[in-house]
This record gives C-alpha cells, sequence and structure tokens, in this order.
C-alpha cells in the first residue's frame, strides 16, 4: 500500500531523488558515494553544485557564501550568536516556540545579552507576535521562520537596519524569499533540502572575521567553512550528495516559485477541511498558520483511537502531534504531493460522515 509521510523530519524527499541517492550508494563513478575520499575531483564537483544550486534556486548574489556544515541547526544557534556578536554583545530575539526558545538559550551560553523583544509563549505560541518594537541597540535581530511545533510562520518578516539572522530550517525552499534582506540563514537539512547531517549556512560575506566573540573555536567560524570552500573538514558527504539531487530535482521542476504554489494548494487544501469540519479544530491562529505544519485536534477526545485507526489504515504515517501541542500534525514538505493530503482530507471527510 502506498504510504503517505507526514512526518516533522527527517521526512519525504522526491521518489527519483531517493532512487538517485540509492544507485550512488551502490556506484558513483565506480566507488560507492560512501566510500568515495571528500577530496576527490568528483567529490569535489559535487560540493561545488550543491553550493551553486542553492544559489541558483534562492537567487543569491556573489555578496554570500553557502556553506553545509554539521551540527544541524541546533549547533546553529551557537555559530550563530558566535559569528554574530560585535560590540554590543547584545542582540534580539523574537520567541514564537521550542526552538527560537533553543536559539536564545544558546545565545546567551555563548556570551550574548540576549533582549527577547517579542513573544508568544502567553498562548502556547500559537500566533506570530505583531507590532514589533524591534531594539536598534543590539549586534542582531534573530527569528525562526517556521515555527515545526506549534504550526506558525512568519507572513512578512521582521523589519530592521540591524543585520538579520534566520532560522529557516523548516521551510527554506518552500517559497521565494529575498536573501538580500538576512546577514545570515541557517537551516537543517532534513525536510527541504535532504537527509539529516548536513546543515545549510547562506551567509553574507561581509560578516565573516568580524566576531568580537573571545571564544571561537575553528569549527565554529564560518569564515574558516568559507575560506576553505566549505570542505575546511570532512563534510557531510552524503547527506551533501543528496540535497545536491533535491536541488536538481527542484529546478528541474520550476524551482522555489512553482514550489510555493503547490504548498498554497496542499494548505488550501487541508485548512479548508479543518475549518469546515466540526470534528476539527486547528490550534494556530488563522493568519499566522504555517503551510508546512498544519496543527489540529480531534473536538470529541473519545473518538481519538478510531480516528487514528483509519487514518493508519489508508497509508498515512507521521501524523501525530508532538507533545506539546498535543492532536495531530500534518507536515506538508516540498516532496509530499497534494494527491496525499487529499487522502487525509479524505479520511476526515468520511470520519465526520460516520460520526456527525
Ligand atoms: N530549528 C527548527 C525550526 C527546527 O524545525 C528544528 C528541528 O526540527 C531545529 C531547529 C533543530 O534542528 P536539528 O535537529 O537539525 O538540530
Amino acid at each position: 500500500m502506498k504510504k503517505h509521510n507526514f512526518g516533522a523530519g527527517p521526512c519525504i524527499l522526491p521518489q527519483d531523488v531517493f532512487k538517485k541517492a540509492a544507485d550512488a550508494v551502490l556506484d558513483f563513478n565506480g566507488l560507492s558515494i560512501l566510500e568515495v575520499s571528500h577530496r576527490s575531483k568528483d567529490y569535489e564537483a559535487v560540493m561545488h553544485e550543491a553550493r551553486e544550486l542553492v544559489k541558483k534556486a534562492l537567487n543569491i548574489s556573489d555578496d554570500y557564501e553557502v556553506l553545509y556544515l554539521q551540527g544541524g541547526a541546533t549547533l546553529g544557534f551557537t555559530i550563530t550568536a558566535l559569528n554574530m556578536m560585535r560590540s554590543t554583545k547584545k542582540a534580539g530575539y523574537i520567541n514564537t516556540g521550542t526552538w527560537a526558545s533553543g536559539a536564545i538559550k544558546e545565545a546567551k551560553k555563548a556570551g550574548i545579552e540576549v533582549n527577547v523583544f517579542a513573544s508568544s509563549e502567553d498562548k502556547n505560541f500559537s500566533y506570530i507576535p505583531k507590532n514589533l518594537s524591534v531594539p536598534t541597540d543590539v549586534d542582531y535581530i534573530h527569528f525562526t521562520s517556521n515555527n515545526t511545533i506549534f504550526g506558525t510562520q512568519f507572513k512578512e518578516f521582521p523589519k530592521t537596519d540591524l543585520p538579520l539572522v534566520c532560522d529557516m530550517s523548516s521551510d527554506i525552499f518552500s517559497k521565494e524569499i529575498n536573501v538580500s534582506d538576512f546577514d545570515l540563514i541557517y537551516a537543517g537539512a532534513q525536510k527541504n533540502l535532504g537527509p539529516a547531517g548536513a546543515t545549510l549556512y547562506i551567509v553574507k560575506k561581509d560578516v565573516l572575521g568580524k566576531s568580537t566573540s573571545p571564544f571561537m573555536p575553528s569549527y565554529l567560524d564560518l569564515k574558516q567553512h568559507a575560506d576553505k570552500d566549505s570542505m575546511y573538514n570532512t563534510p557531510p558527504v552524503f547527506s551533501v550528495y543528496v540535497a545536491m539531487l533535491n536541488l536538481q530535482d527542484l529546478m528541474a521542476n520550476g524551482g522555489v516559485e512553482k514550489m510555493a504554489s503547490k504548498n498554497q494548494a496542499k494548505a488550501k487544501l487541508i485548512y479548508s477541511e479543518i475549518d469546515s469540519n466540526p470534528l476539527f479544530k486547528g490550534t494556530a491562529a488563522v493568519e499566522d498558520r504555517s503551510e508546512m505544519n498544519v496543527n489540529f485536534l480531534l473536538t470529541n477526545d473519545a473518538l481519538k483511537d478510531e480516528f487514528d485507526a483509519t487514518w493508519k489504515a489508508a497509508g498515512i504515517v507521521g501524523l501525530n502531534g508532538h507533545r506539546s501541542v498535543g492532536g495531530y500534525r500534518a507536515s506538508m514538505y516540498n516532496a509530499l504531493e497534494l494527491e496525499s493530503v487529499q487522502v487525509l482530507v479524505d479520511v476526515m471527510k468520511e470520519f465526520s460522515k460516520k460520526h456527525g
């Protein structure tokens, strides 16, 4: 039976990408991609293409470096703070949930005085703070563009003249963005980019080497990575290779512009069902609802076991909500087809007919 993977990440990638990745495990120019030296010409070409494709996909100018590191977006919290620290050693953070809170915690550990100038913690992170009063006496501003756990997403980015930093782990490549608005963007690969293992950094060249942090291990210094063409040490070889395949696939299928309309169509389909079906209710503020992660609850808890059995029987996987929200979370990353969302919507409709 066909599976419909609504998992929050690691998650679905295009089937063609999986096939090509599997082929390369057995044969990448005569070797396995898993045994090839990262210093070989063949692999250098992979790294080069994987970096260039990010620039193409997001229309990034030569003022930026594209890097693939290890450590996940979690290490990105620290890398951000260390690399963006300047004279004030202060930064403004928006707290929209678990990952933003993690970034705040690590910035403090790195020696930044954090000003949390906006937060949605008062309502269990179910909305995006508005009417921001963005501080001006700090080194940089940090936010998380998509709140993977609570299912909210910035529709407009904060406005500031200060360097803007964003954790885009769960919505990068899902729509067009203006990279020139940012000094630093980082994202764990395991949603719209590739398998877990690589973390993407898009950093303005101007930012590199300007940190005032007294503590800067070489691996955490983005300048070291940029100077070595993202090969400062052994990169996450396989993850970068699959990211390259996935970006090739993205570009061959209309790029992020096309992806944005696909993602909008999926979001429209499921949110209209949630809004019209009395058995379900969304948890995020309507205007802030994420196109990537759709959180909803059953309005009648007594039906939980039966509903769970029903969606599982339809081949749906990964629909359980995060423990901090409960209910259900349908993650609909780029590779999830509209057809899979339709399967879920049909399950919800049928379930409601039976119990309405
Ligand atoms: N930031 C966001 C927005 C995330 O969704 C996640 C993981 O899901 C993380 C950070 C943590 O990423 P990693 O597990 O790559 O460290």
